[in-house]
């Protein structure tokens, strides 16, 4: 058997939709399993939609994705060009070829009649499209409508009777009917030609297997047989993927409220592992009950036939929580290095980082890595390994700080840390602990104060871990500075209370 070959086919009218992407992970995973092409070919026919950046966004989300393409833009290939705009002649040559045969007409309708069909279709409550009035026509007609617009467009005599069937991979074998067919349109007058036609004429000549696409496609499928037929061609295995929905079950767009622009889950700092997880399995199962994939089990697993024919929803609790799981299979290290530009634009870490930012950075990690989810949120849970003069938070600072005993617990902290000749998490442990004995204080009572004062914050990782990471110097300082702003405070609401 020939080896596959499937192209992800978009057209770059906008920055890339989620439900894009997921359909290139299905064409991209297929062809991974099987060997296969893995093709991308952008369909800029429709020069007015196209926006500019679009292509850069949609090359920028498949190469994040690890979905590298085997022949298209920049990386050429043997059915270039790949991009539909520089293919032109090609299709004018095969709608000449389809007039030829007499299954494709040129229309000279102007649009003012067309508009004027479709009002009268309107109102008399008739099926909508155009009547054909172009499709048998005399020489000495056609010499007078060509005189009056002489830049006809090219239809596609549909065939008019019976029915176009196909099968198709996942909806099964699938029956339309002839009689609402339209002659669509096939080269427009400024001589490009439209989705349905380019579409198939490149399928053909690029040799295209298994067309994996969105079920929104299916209603131009017949149109696509037709054009297979027409030709003598052989139609690639269909397969239409289910919708996807948004968590109140309504269609997933573009215009929707849900995020759906792919490049803003790069932004915030989604892990590729997960989004691909996720994205594989919206409309997939393997028919284990597994959550977690991994690109190369993905690979293994995907096959057809585990395509849902239900939509699916997306539904971002369950992509966190892939995130989050993803996170904490990586490496140290390997988040470290994912980390970096997040931290860099911080300002925490130098660009490039210096070795002591690394070796700074990679001893926080596991600290962090167990609550971490979007990578975005790093420099904030990060803040106080960074930064010495943060605000403490104000619920934790009433708790703990602005205390009767509190400063004086923490002077007495900060004297017992600083007489430490051996800096870990032991003798922090035991130092912190004593000082609390010192005052006759509890565990509780004494971890908290200091936790707010070493990092504004009242929850957080182990508390001697990040001290040890911290380092001695700017702990006693941290301390001293709490002792002193919770004095301040004491005193301040001290004379309010008296007054
Ligand atoms: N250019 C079409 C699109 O964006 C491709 C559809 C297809 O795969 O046939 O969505």
């Amino acid at each position: 058997m020939n080896k596959p070959r499937l192209r992800f086919a978009p057209s770059p009218t906008g920055s890339p939709h989620v439900g894009n992407i997921r359909t290139a992970v299905f064409n991209y995973l297929y062809c991974r399993h099987n060997d296969g092409t893995f093709i991308l070919r952008i369909e800029d026919t429709d020069r007015e939609r196209c926006t500019e950046g679009s292509l850069e966004e949609i090359m920028l989300s498949l190469r994040w994705m690890g979905m590298d393409w085997d022949e298209g833009p920049e990386v050429g290939g043997d059915y270039g060009p790949y991009f539909q705009s520089q293919r032109l002649d090609i299709y004018k040559k095969y709608a000449e070829e389809l007039i030829e045969r007499g299954r494709a007409y040129r229309c000279y309708c102007t649009k003012e009649r067309l508009e004027e069909l479709r009002k009268y279709q309107e109102s008399n409550k008739l099926p909508l499209g155009y009547d054909r009035r172009c499709r048998e026509l005399g020489l000495d007609e056609r010499a007078r409508l060509e005189r009056e617009n002489p830049e006809p467009v090219i239809r596609f005599a549909m065939n008019i009777e019976g029915t176009t069937e196909f099968d198709d991979v996942v909806r099964g074998h699938l029956v339309f009917d002839n009689s609402l067919q339209d002659d669509f349109v096939i080269i427009k007058s400024d001589g490009y030609p439209t989705y349905n036609f380019a579409n198939v004429v490149d399928d053909h000549l690029m040799q295209i297997t298994h067309v994996i696409r969105g079920e929104e496609f299916i209603s131009s499928t017949p149109k696509h047989v037709q054009l297979y037929e027409a030709f003598g061609w052989k139609a690639p295995i269909w397969v239409s993927v289910p919708l996807i929905l948004d968590e109140r079950r309504r269609k997933l767009s573009k215009r929707s409220d849900t995020q759906t622009r792919f490049v803003s889950y790069i932004e915030d700092g989604y892990l590729p592992e997960a989004m691909l997880n996720f994205l594989a399995t919206m409309g997939w199962s393997s028919g284990e009950d597994k959550k977690i994939y991994t690109r190369e089990e993905l690979i293994q697993q995907f096959t057809l036939e585990g395509i849902s024919t239900s939509a699916a929803v997306f539904d971002l609790a369950r992509l966190n929580d892939l995130q989050g799981e993803h996170v904490r299979l990586l490496s140290v290290d390997d988040l470290a290095g994912r980390l970096i530009p997040f931290l860099k634009e911080a300002g925490y870490i130098g660009d490039p980082p210096t070795p002591s930012d690394l070796e700074y950075l990679k001893r926080i990690v596991p600290l962090i890595q167990p609550r971490l989810v979007l990578l975005k949120d790093a420099p904030d849970m990060m803040l106080y390994f960074y930064r010495d003069d943060f605000d403490y938070e104000e619920k934790g600072a009433r708790k703990y700080l602005i205390k009767e005993n509190s400063p004086q617990l923490l002077e007495v902290v900060a004297e017992k840390l600083g007489s430490l000749h051996e800096w870990s998490c032991t003798t922090i442990e035991r130092a912190v602990r004593e000082g609390g004995i010192s005052l006759n204080m509890e565990g509780g009572q004494v971890i908290h104060p200091v936790r707010v004062a070493i990092t504004g914050r009242t929850v957080g990782p182990g508390l001697f871990e990040l001290m040890d990471v911290i380092g001695k110097d700017r702990c006693v300082a941290r301390l001293r500075r709490a002792a002193d702003w919770a004095r301040s405070r004491l005193e301040v609401v001290e004379s309010q209370t008296s007054s």
